[in-house]
């Protein structure tokens, strides 16, 4: 199997978000750990929700069994963002780990992210935090029918970070790595046509001008 392109891309984000990264002040840091708090806050209540009401439902399900279609496929969505957040709250090591499995062609028939312990993240993919599958739904709301609204009331906090008919925390982020002279493919809330749309129906400016409040 040769270096897929997905690899690739993963890789020059990672490396482009790390060597950025290394380069800031002190301060730049501390205000973007400071920026990506309620989203963190977020993604802990999602845990939570995980922990209280799926866990058990997903381990009878896959991991007895090891047929799963969560970290079942080799391409999942990444944005930029969850590579920034993950890159701030990850160790070296931790993001050494990431960089030498993006360098070696995936000859897994799963997620290239998924190691021997789960996925490798400190701080998953958006996509994969909010995948729970229909089967699961649907077990988990016949018997626990006070977890569906909690869920759909995730599903909708989660807007706030991705949703950009407002400025949002995965847009601010790709700006403020592009201002800085980072230009990947994965930079989608300022590349990919659809979100561009949404963008420009919302009246949401696709490039505004540098100064955003990340960087003050
Ligand atoms: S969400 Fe569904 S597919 Fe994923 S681990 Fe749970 S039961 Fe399995
Ligand atoms: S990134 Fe992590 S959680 Fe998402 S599919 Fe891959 S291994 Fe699973």
């Amino acid at each position: 199997m040769s270096f897929s392109g997905y690899n690739h891309d993963q890789l020059i984000s990672y490396n482009a978000i790390s060597t950025t990264l290394e380069k800031l002040p002190a301060e730049q840091i501390a205000g973007l750990k400071k920026r990506i708090a309620p989203y963190l806050e977020f993604r802990a209540r999602v845990e939570e929700f995980y922990q209280h009401y799926f866990r058990n439902i997903c381990e009878q399900s896959c991991f007895a069994t090891h047929i799963s279609a969560c970290c079942g496929f080799e391409s999942i969505i990444i944005f930029f963002a969850d590579q920034v957040i993950n890159c701030i709250m990850s160790n070296p090591d931790q993001l050494t780990g990431i960089v030498e499995i993006l360098e070696k062609p995936n000859r897994s028939n799963h997620c290239v992210f998924l190691g021997k312990s789960g996925c490798i993240w400190q701080v998953r993919p958006i996509t994969c935090a909010m995948f729970l599958c229909d089967p699961a739904k649907q077990t988990l709301f016949a018997r626990s029918p006070e977890a569906e609204p909690v869920w759909r009331e995730l599903q909708q906090w989660e807007k706030d970070f991705t949703w950009p008919v407002n400025p949002v925390l995965f847009d601010e982020l790709e700006r403020y790595f592009m201002d800085l002279g980072v230009d990947v493919p994965s930079l989608y809330f300022h590349k990919s046509p659809g979100l561009l749309r949404l963008k420009a129906r919302a009246g949401i400016n696709a490039h505004p001008q540098p100064g955003s409040r990340l960087h003050r």
